[in-house]
């Protein structure tokens, strides 16, 4: 059988895709700074064309470039006479910055191979799965001559600072991006070695709220009739949140789906690692004394308002009796679906001005809609059918992620199917120091990718 075949080059050729890997990972790409974003989306083009899928970078206005390729079977139909659909992968070259760089056992751009798994920024998030779908799409054409669908690439570098400039850039290259379904950027097993398959992610509002008083910092003897900009600040995001962990914020809830049947079934189904959770943030309790599918549940489908730092006033050593100018919080709002932050950020502010805080000031920094594709969908249960297959295990389906993205504007924006697998797993360390894969993940990871796609082709 054909997918034989392929399975066989993607074994064979492991080594060279990970030098591959190797080579993407040795390009910094730090989205935050700046530093080598450009450089490892030439890179990126450079190792797709030695693959055979034809690439380049497309400009995109006030950031950088995406990387877009695309390859087309060569059949003309599926075995059944139809058109052959078309799969868009989603993927983001750029990464997080490597700090704190005294934590990393090898150097974050300095890829390492240490017990079959391979360490740097990016293997995990998400350097590791454009390679694997790369080396998908290469074992089919050196293995079968041809690809059962066409594909298509898309690569920005912008992805962990909040996709700030891809909405216009999607709105405007709408028919080029057109897919009949498409890969997420991650995915991969639980602690159980189970397939992980995600369906959504989470919206998200990111505000600053500032608060002033006073022209410039001044004597705290004179707090009697000064206003304090701080205490501003805490009083106005007191009003916010309450204890129980409600959002207060007139509205907030209104546009919130209930979580259908499915789904409910779905998340009992999810073991969340609680006590290595517990123990890594040296925790007794989860809020709320929170365990089980309940934990679960409000993990991927509550909204949050999160209070993410706070800046006013002297925070050095010792004491400085100052009465602080001003104050700002950074506050992100994790939305759910049908929650939008255009509309949230409305409500913030009819809530502060109902709440005599009409001078806190709100700049907003980033706007991400919440988007899931239903389970009952056909490429959702084709993917979770390849899963099982691949991995010979139950997929574990999440209904949605905690986690936010650029999901919408492929999922609500151009209406494609949008199922999230990768080649990571629960300690993976995306973010953090000793970022790294499992090999062994990698090579199941790949696998799926090239059963999707012969399973699409027929
Ligand atoms: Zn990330």
């Amino acid at each position: 059988m054909s997918l034989d075949k392929v399975n066989k080059f993607i074994e064979d050729e492991l080594d060279r895709f990970l030098q591959q890997l190797s080579r993407l990972v040795r390009q910094p790409s730090v989205a935050a700074t700046g530093e080598g974003v450009k450089e490892c989306a030439e890179l990126l083009v450079e190792i797709m064309k030695e693959n055979g899928i034809p690439a380049r970078t497309l400009p995109v206005e006030g950031g950088p470039p995406v990387v877009y390729g695309e390859l087309r079977t060569q059949s003309g139909s599926t075995p059944l006479g139809r058109e052959p659909p078309t799969l868009i992968f989603y993927d983001h070259y750029d990464v997080q910055p490597p700090d704190p760089l005294d934590e990393w056992e090898s150097p974050p751009f300095e890829p390492q191979i240490r017990d079959d798994k391979i360490y740097g920024r990016g293997t995990s998030d998400n350097k590791g799965n454009i390679i694997s779908r790369i080396h998908a799409v290469q074992a089919f054409l050196s293995a079968i001559g041809d690809i059962p669908v066409n594909v298509k690439f898309f690569v920005e570098g912008e992805e962990e600072i909040g996709s700030p400039h891809l909405p216009p850039f999607i709105n405007k290259h709408k028919s080029l991006f057109k897919a009949n379904c498409g890969i997420w950027e991650f995915g991969g097993v639980d602690h159980e070695g189970r397939p992980n398959i995600w369906l959504g992610l989470k919206g998200m509002l990111y505000v600053e709220l500032w608060a002033r008083g006073a022209a410039t910092d001044t004597h705290s003897a004179r707090a009697p009739i000064i206003p304090n900009a701080a205490w501003r600040l805490v009083w106005a995001l007191n009003t916010l949140k309450n204890q129980d962990e409600r959002v207060l914020i007139e509205g907030f809830y209104d546009d919130v789906l209930e979580p259908t049947k499915k789904e409910l079934e779905l998340i009992e189904k999810i073991h969340y690692p609680e006590e290595i959770v517990k123990k890594d943030l040296g925790l007794k309790s989860f809020l709320k004394n929170l365990t089980g599918p309940e934990l679960v549940k409000t993990l991927l489908l509550e909204p949050t308002c999160t209070i993410c730092g706070i800046q006013s006033g002297y925070t050095g050593e010792g004491s400085k009796t100052v009465l602080p100018s001003t104050a700002m919080a950074k506050v992100d709002f994790r939305l759910v679906a049908n929650q939008r932050p255009k509309d949230i950020l409305e409500k913030l502010r009819n809530h502060l001005d109902k709440h005599g805080f009409n001078d806190i000031e709100i700049i907003a920094r980033s706007f991400l809609e919440p988007a899931k594709t239903p389970v009952e969908d056909d490429f959702v249960q084709l993917v979770i059918r390849a899963a099982e297959e691949v991995y010979q295990k139950e997929a574990i389906v999440y209904p949605t992620s905690a986690g936010s993205g650029p999901l919408y504007l492929f999922r609500n924006v151009l209406g494609i199917p949008m199922v999230s697998v990768g080649v990571g797993y629960p300690l993976s360390k995306a973010h953090a120091p000793n970022e790294h894969i499992r090999i062994k993940d990698y090579v199941l990871g790949t696998k799926l990718i090239a059963r999707i796609m012969s399973d699409l082709g027929k």
